[in-house]
């Protein structure tokens, strides 16, 4: 396993993390300027940020300045109730591979998508076995278009507190069982986002994680589980504050061959947000030498 107690070269920021400081909206290049300056190597920006920066500008900054990225987040969401939405979400993730690609990224992640219309408040209806062939049929698909933009998918798991609203794909296992129909010979064209936040509560992670391999380890995201959490979508802890045994996982990833970044991914709107992002990305050096 690797030492990272003594510099954070294998540190990366995904942009999520500090894209509020005291409350307010920070933009990617304010982020890019923070982590360079920091010399943080490697960054996962959001396709809004990128958006709303320009991902021309976006392009051209993250090449002058070196900076690698360690996935581009995200693309997904392909359930849908009818043949438009599911030809919006075909298009939209078409669009997030180009964009991908021209970032240079090693993959694009993918959060699946759980019932439509359940993430603006109202599901459409209360099959989760369709929602999941869906999710199926749209990986399918887009993996060929990755295929040719030579842009590898990264299937996240998510908790299974986002089943319904966020994705209906949610232990390792059931990511690789994706992986094992749709990429049977391991090409490395599809494979899983790793994330602690997500997985380290399941009893089978050891065994799926020795299962994906270093060909289908895509991503390596951290942060802690909080006890109590007071949101269930941004009040993600800094590592070291929550539960989780981060360095145990990170060592089976590893033990696979992953030499990738380890991705501090944190949404936190009652704390690390209301911080300034000198003092997050500073934290998160720190902590990625001394518990992670
Ligand atoms: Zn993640």
């Amino acid at each position: 396993m690797r030492d990272f107690s003594q510099d954070h070269r294998w540190l990366s920021i995904n942009t999520a993390t500090v894209r509020k400081s005291k409350g307010a909206d920070l933009p990617l290049p304010d982020i890019i300027e923070a982590c360079v300056k920091r010399g943080i190597r490697a960054i996962s920006p959001w396709r809004d940020q990128v958006q709303a920066a320009g991902l021309a500008n976006v392009s051209k900054l993250v090449r002058t300045h070196g900076l690698e990225l360690s996935g581009y987040c995200r693309g997904g969401m392909f359930p849908a109730a009818d043949a438009a939405g599911l030809k919006a979400a075909r298009d939209d993730n078409r669009r997030a591979v180009d964009e991908a690609a021209e970032l240079r990224a090693p993959c694009l992640v993918l959060v699946v998508g759980g019932l439509p219309g359940a993430l603006q408040g109202k599901a459409a209806h209360k099959d989760i076995a369709l929602a999941r062939s869906q999710v199926r049929d749209g990986i399918a698909e887009l993996l060929d278009y990755a295929k040719q933009a030579r842009m590898p998918l990264a299937i996240e798991p998510l908790h299974p507190m986002y089943a319904a609203d966020r994705a209906c794909v949610n232990t390792m296992e059931q990511a690789l069982d994706l992986c094992d129909e749709l990429d049977p010979k391991r090409t490395g064209a599809l494979g899983v986002a790793c994330d602690v936040y997500h997985v380290w509560w399941d009893p089978k992670l050891e065994q799926q994680i020795a299962r994906a391999g270093k060909e289908r380890l895509l991503a390596f995201h951290v942060c802690d589980w909080l006890t109590p959490t007071a949101d269930l979508l941004n009040d993600r802890g800094m590592m070291g504050d929550g539960v989780i045994d981060i360095p145990r996982i990170r060592g089976w990833v590893e033990a696979q061959g992953f030499a990738g970044y380890s991705e501090v991914e944190i949404f936190s709107t009652g704390n690390w947000w209301q911080r300034s992002h000198e003092e997050t990305l500073d934290t998160c050096i720190a902590r990625h030498k001394t518990v992670v």
